[in-house]
Parts: structure tokens; C-alpha cells; sequence
């Protein structure tokens, strides 16, 4: 697509400061058209980015496990109180609360549940997924502490993480908005359980990021969709999301891509 032209945002995470800020006047919601320099944009750069992306939110966004662990980092660790706090039934509630366990995020404590260190380092992500609902609070990068944008921030393509990006991957079960929609008020959250809780809505972000543009091109789909500043602030959730499961997710593929906060020029890290 062509930087100047482009109908479509490149996802957050490809976002960099060339940007050709486009303002759709007049609109109810200001759209942002950005280009993309200095970052991934071939067919191989853009897979290995999309699998890595699907692996970070395979483990931990699903609408009851991110229910449950905001509910646990609340200090709610009986069965009964997680039952009560997050509204999700007995079964289900017993079923990912195992899953968590295999994963590493929680560990069994007598009649209890307590979160393993891995567990707790989800706060960030929960964290972001607040501070998007409220638009309460800016973007800061954690390394100088300065308000940081989506368009404040450098791709850097890692060579050797790229060729470690598998080619095919497969996708865990994830949760769909058939299972359940809205906030849970239990633990204090919203409309981003919709987005980040369902797989369709991940799903169409990423189409939105990578892919419509390409439709566009073809004159399959008019170039309506554009990522709005609700849509670009999404940034630091997806940020929180990568971090952590780079960090703490064994065998999983690592981001290919590094973000530096242009501003300071050290790695950006939601602070
Ligand atoms: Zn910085």
C-alpha cells in the first residue's frame, strides 16, 4: 500500500514514526492513516509477526481467564469468592482455573488458588485494559517516563527472531462473544473483555491491521475501516499482552519485532 494513500492503519505494534498522520475532518471519530517505514512489511516479516501476535493471546485473552486473574490480582483466591466476583458458573469456573494452573498462571493452595509469579506479572495487562476503558491515563514508556503514543515508537525487525517464527501455527481454543459479552463488573472490567476476551475480536483487529489494506488494494472493500485514537490506544494493551508472554510463556515464539521509544531511544515498555 502506499504510504501516502493508505486507507488503513498497520497494526500498533507496526506503527513507526514516519507517520503521514491523515485527520479525516468532519468525522465522528478522528481516523489516523499511517505509513510504514523501518518495519516489517514483506509477506514473511508480516506471517512471523501474526504468529507471534496469536501466540500472545492464546494463553492469557479469553474473556474468563483475564476475568479470573483481574479477580485474583484483586486478592480473590477462593473458589466460592472467584465464582461470586467474576459470575462465571462452576464447571467452567473449575475447567480454566485448571487451565491456568497448566499454564503456570495460578497455583493450587490448600482450598485456595494463589497467583504464581507468572500470574502476578499479568497486572500490566489488566493494568492496560483499565487505563483503555477509562481513558483515564496516557500511554507512559516505563524507561523515562514520558507520555508515549502509538507514533512515538520504532519497529526493529530482529533478524534472528524472524527465522525462529514458524511458518504455520495452531491456534488454541479462545473464547467468542457467543460465550458471554459485556463487562464483568465483578472485577472492574469493561467493553475490552469484548475486544480482548473474544477471538473474532482479535481476529478482525489483526485483519484490520494487516490485512484490509491489502483488500482495499484489490477494490474488494472500500477503505471505510480506518483505526480510530480509541483504536490506536489499543497499543498498550497489545504491548502489556507481548511483554508478558515473552517474558513468561515457555516455548513460545518471540515477538520478531523490538519497539524503542523514539523519545529515549531504550525499549518501550508500557510504564
Ligand atoms: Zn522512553
Amino acid at each position: 500500500m502506499g504510504g501516502e494513500e493508505c486507507a488503513i492503519s498497520p497494526p500498533p505494534s507496526l506503527l513507526t514514526g514516519e507517520v503521514a498522520a491523515k485527520r479525516t475532518e468532519g468525522a465522528q471519530s478522528r481516523a489516523l492513516c499511517l505509513s510504514m517505514t523501518r518495519s516489517p512489511t514483506d509477506a514473511v516479516a508480516i506471517n512471523a509477526v501474526l504468529v507471534a501476535a496469536r501466540q500472545a493471546v492464546d494463553v492469557i485473552c479469553d474473556r474468563w481467564s483475564l476475568a479470573i486473574v483481574a479477580a485474583a490480582l484483586m486478592g480473590e483466591m477462593r473458589f466460592g469468592g472467584l465464582a461470586a466476583r467474576t459470575g462465571i458458573g462452576g464447571r467452567l469456573l473449575a475447567a480454566r482455573l485448571r487451565a491456568l494452573e497448566a499454564d503456570g498462571v495460578l497455583q493450587r493452595d490448600g482450598p485456595a488458588w494463589r497467583l504464581t509469579a507468572m500470574g502476578r506479572a499479568a497486572a500490566p495487562i489488566i493494568g492496560q485494559m483499565r487505563r483503555w476503558e477509562s481513558a483515564s491515563a496516557p500511554l507512559i514508556c516505563a524507561a523515562c517516563g514520558r507520555v508515549a503514543t502509538a507514533r512515538d515508537i520504532d519497529l526493529k525487525l530482529s533478524a534472528s527472531r524472524l527465522r525462529a517464527v514458524p511458518v504455520k501455527q495452531t491456534a488454541r481454543r479462545r473464547s467468542t462473544l457467543s460465550d458471554g459479552s459485556g463487562g464483568v463488573a465483578g472485577v472492574g472490567l469493561g467493553e475490552s473483555l469484548d475486544v480482548f476476551g473474544d477471538k473474532w475480536g482479535i481476529e478482525i483487529l489483526l485483519c484490520v491491521f494487516f490485512r484490509l489494506a491489502r483488500l482495499v488494494a484489490l477494490g474488494v472493500l472500500t477503505p471505510e475501516y480506518r483505526l480510530t485514537e480509541k483504536g490506536i490506544d489499543l497499543y498498550g494493551v497489545m504491548v502489556a499482552v507481548q511483554d508478558w508472554a515473552d517474558r513468561w510463556v515457555q516455548g513460545r515464539v518471540r515477538s520478531p519485532v523490538r519497539l524503542v521509544h523514539r523519545g529515549c531511544g531504550r525499549v518501550f515498555h508500557p510504564g
